[in-house]
Order: C-alpha cells, then sequence, then structure tokens
C-alpha cells in the first residue's frame, strides 16, 4: 500500500472548504474590481459593485463566508489507482460537517420529505461528489459551492427551441444561453458566470455544465469555435442592460464556458449553470514525498 493510500485527508478537506468559503478566487476579485471601474459613476451598479467587493474583502479579512448561502459543496476528485473512494468519500463528509461546526458552512442539507435540516451539510447524496481515477500520482481535489438562488435560475433547453428559433446547432446555442440570461434578470446574484454544456444526456449535461465553472475566467477554450461563442456570448449578455443584482448597468456576465459531449441523435440538450458574483471554487493537491505530506492550495 502506498503512503497516498493510507492518508487521511480530513484536515486538509476542512481547510479546502474554509477557503472556498471564505476567499473569493483572484481572478472573480479582479473581474469584479474591473467590472466596479467600468460602471457610471453613482450609478446603482457601481453601487452593489462596491458593496460586494467591500464584503469580499471583509470575508477573506475575518475568515468568514462571502454569502449567508454557503451552497451545496461540489467536489470533484481526480485520484491515482489504489486510492480509496469511499475512503476519501467519508473524509470529505467529516471535513464539511467539521467546517459547518466551525461556521465556515450554513447547515444546509434538508430532508426533501420531512424537511429536517441534518444540521451538519452531510445526507442523502450530499454533498456532491464525483471522482475521477487519472495517470498522475496525486490526489488534485476541486471544489464549488453552489448557492440556490443561483441554481433557481440555471436552466435546460431542448433543441430544437421553436420559440426561440433556436436550431442544433452554435447558432442555437447563442440564443437560449442569452434566452437563459434574459429571464433569470436580476436574480440569481449576477453579475454571473455561465457555465454552459452542448450535449448529453438532460443528467451529464447539467454535470458537464457545472463542470465549467471551475475554469478560470481568463482561460481559452481549446475549441476556436467555443472559444469565439464564448467571447461573443460575453459581449452581447453584457449589451442586456440587466447589470448586477438587476440594477441596470455593463456588467450582467464576468465569463462564459462553453463544454460539449456526445449526444444520442434523437436529442440536443444545452444546459446553462448560471453562477452567482459568489464564484466560490478551491482547489488542492495532495502529494507524498519522503514521508511527509505536501498539500497545496490555489
Ligand atoms: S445566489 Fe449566490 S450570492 Fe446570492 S444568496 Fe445565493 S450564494 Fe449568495
Amino acid at each position: 500500500m502506498t503512503q497516498l493510500q493510507k492518508v487521511d485527508l480530513t484536515d486538509q478537506f476542512i481547510e479546502l472548504v474554509r477557503r472556498a468559503a471564505t476567499n473569493l478566487p483572484a481572478d472573480m476579485d479582479e473581474a469584479l474590481k474591473n467590472a466596479e471601474q467600468n460602471e457610471e459613476e453613482g450609478s446603482a451598479a457601481k453601487g452593489a459593485l462596491d458593496t460586494i467587493l467591500l464584503n469580499v474583502q471583509m470575508a477573506r479579512e475575518y475568515s468568514t463566508p462571502i454569502c449567508q448561502d454557503t451552497g451545496t459543496p461540489i467536489f470533484e476528485v481526480y485520484y491515482p489507482l489504489g486510492v480509496s473512494t469511499r475512503a476519501l468519500a467519508n473524509q470529505i463528509r467529516r471535513a464539511v460537517s467539521v467546517a459547518t461546526e466551525n461556521s465556515f458552512l450554513r447547515p444546509n442539507a434538508v430532508d426533501s420529505l420531512t424537511g429536517e435540516n441534518s444540521g451538519n451539510n452531510t445526507g442523502d447524496d450530499f454533498p456532491t461528489m464525483h471522482f475521477h481515477e487519472w495517470d498522475a500520482n496525486f490526489i488534485h481535489v476541486d471544489l464549488l459551492l453552489k448557492g440556490g438562488g443561483c441554481e433557481n435560475v440555471s436552466t435546460q433547453y431542448k433543441l430544437p427551441d421553436a420559440g426561440l428559433k433556436a436550431g442544433r446547432d452554435l447558432e442555437g446555442v447563442r440564443r437560449v444561453v442569452l434566452d437563459a440570461v434574459y429571464q433569470a434578470q436580476g436574480r440569481g446574484c449576477g453579475p454571473a458566470v455561465l457555465g454552459v454544456a452542448i450535449g448529453g444526456d438532460r443528467g451529464s449535461s447539467y454535470v458537464k455544465s457545472k463542470q465549467q465553472l471551475f475554469r478560470q475566467l481568463n482561460d481559452e477554450n481549446p475549441n476556436p469555435e467555443l472559444a469565439a461563442l464564448e467571447k461573443r456570448l460575453l459581449s452581447e449578455a453584457n449589451s442586456l442592460g440587466i447589470g448586477p443584482m438587476g440594477f441596470g448597468g455593463k456588467t450582467t456576465v464576468l465569463g462564459v464556458k462553453i463544454g460539449s459531449q456526445h449526444r444520442l441523435p434523437a436529442s440536443y440538450f444545452v444546459s446553462v449553470a448560471y453562477m452567482c458574483w459568489a464564484n466560490r471554487r478551491a482547489h488542492m493537491d495532495v502529494t507524498v514525498g519522503d514521508g511527509s505530506l505536501e498539500v497545496t492550495y490555489a
């Protein structure tokens, strides 16, 4: 058994949760600051962004949650052959429970039948975890805290959509993504980041759309057609005038990230994962050196 197979990462998962909940990623910080500079002096949009930025700064300084809704924790875990995913899942469940006790997370897991809150962010299929075996000899974990308000305005389209004149092509995708932003208006706590998935079945499409949210705002889609569509949609969404929190203005969306997957001939789904300004993502890498654990967070 290798050392990586024996380590208990509960403490490291707690720290990962703390960082995600309290420390907005640097690229989001920068995008919000640029947006604030870009809005008209004295406008409601500028005021909303000022308040958001002050909130982000205070959360970082006092290590307190960026928003009262700490969202659904979504863990994407990449691990080498031989590591027990069952052990990792138990460590993650323990970690979110302790992070809740420490007030980094709000108790957010509610039994859908009884309405009872478990009190510690664990429950049936809660938190969300996906495990991916890979060839690298270290463990990589991505964590996203996905807010409920923005989840409520996430949506899925089945193309063709006659009402939107959206066919089964990238122009159709463009039309439905803009419709999703328009329908959301001020709900979902924009400015938003949009994770978009083309294809798959209904379930895999939603999963894929959320996985796009782990991407850096300034990364480049390796597919040139999707890269061009991402840029176009960002510009067009910001010309809708919805603005931060729906107050009007130039900043409706901070990023658009699109992925695609194979689909059945009969179906063409487009899923839009709408993420609020509190785009709380954090990453960690775990390696075992000469007998010692090495952990880096980003
Ligand atoms: S949508 Fe985001 S910013 Fe709005 S309340 Fe939920 S977590 Fe907070």
